[in-house]
């Protein structure tokens, strides 16, 4: 699965314990350069939202380079067509290639019933989600194509793109619109070699969700452990998931292995019941 000479973004990637930070990891000691990517900043309007600051995502992009890699650090909102081509020129400019995309960065603000969202949480968290994805492949990919090698789009989906989420339908229909956006792409980028595919993890251990344990058990008013007790019941391999867990199967869709794969929407949820 070795990824030497390859060159990858990755988008959300500064938060510690978080999906995108173990992707970096995963594929730099495959021997990937990788462009570490996250907003590092915060919105007054929402508090309770936690974002990569820029100190960790420098933190990432060092511990990158111990491994004998190379990498820098972007500031980069996913939502902003004109930051996002900064990026991709940036991972040129530093790196004269790019060969991986991994649309990681996602989340959301507000939530609760949809009769009391608010039209700028539902417009943020689609933002977030499915606008970032698109924004990034829309950047990213010309530079793949010029390339002339083929690559890899790997967008990080969620369980909650197959089914409903009570309490955070603008994340779940953003999720929903990653995986339609992956199967479209699939079949745009295919001609250039490039491979498009989507996963969708169940529970990970990551700060994200902490917040969401905090808005159940508060509803519900549980305790940490007894919601994680709930989430724990739903899955058979009868454990919480891990970053490393989602990683191991985006290193597998970047590699060469993973070359005839595209359009696919991946479960890795410890069999969590999905359709
Ligand atoms: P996380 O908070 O560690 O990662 C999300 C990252 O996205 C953060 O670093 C955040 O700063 C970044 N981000 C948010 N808005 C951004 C913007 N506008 N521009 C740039 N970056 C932005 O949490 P995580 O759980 O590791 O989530 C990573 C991905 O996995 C997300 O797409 C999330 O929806 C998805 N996911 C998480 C779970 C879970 O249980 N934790 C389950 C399924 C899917």
């Amino acid at each position: 699965m070795r990824l030497e000479g390859k060159v990858a973004i990755v988008t959300g990637c500064a938060r510690e314990r978080g999906i995108g930070r173990a992707i970096a990891m995963r594929l730099a000691s495959e021997g990937a350069d990788i462009l570490a990517a996250d907003y590092c900043r915060s919105i007054p309007e929402y508090p309770d939202a936690k974002f990569g600051q820029m100190a960790e995502l420098e933190g990432v992009a060092s511990e990158i380079r111990k491994l004998g890699r190379r990498s820098i650090a972007v500031k980069v909102d996913v939502t902003d067509e004109a930051e996002v081509a900064t990026m991709a020129d940036a991972a040129m400019k530093e790196f004269g290639r790019v060969d991986i995309l991994c649309n990681n960065a996602g989340g959301g603000v507000g939530g609760g019933p949809v009769i009391q969202q608010t039209l700028d949480s539902w417009n943020r968290t689609v933002g977030i989600n499915l606008t970032g994805t698109f924004l990034c492949a829309k950047h990213v990919a010309p530079k793949i194509i010029a390339g002339g090698r083929g690559g890899r789009i790997v967008n990080t989906a969620s369980i909650a793109g197959k089914r409903g989420s009570p309490m955070m339908a603008a994340y779940s229909a953003a999720k929903h619109g990653v995986i339609g956006l992956t199967r479209s792409l699939a079949l745009e980028l295919g001609a250039f070699k490039i491979t498009v595919n989507a996963v969708c993890p169940g529970f990970v251990e990551t700060q994200l969700l902490e917040g969401l344990i905090n808005m159940i058990g508060s509803t519900g008013n549980l305790n940490r452990e007894q919601v994680l007790e709930t989430f724990v019941r739903q899955v058979p391999m009868g454990r919480i998931e891990t970053g490393e867990d989602v990683a191991n199967v985006v290193a597998f869709l970047a590699s060469e292995d993973g070359g005839y794969m595209t359009g696919q929407a991946l479960n890795i949820c410890g069999g969590v019941e999905v359709h």
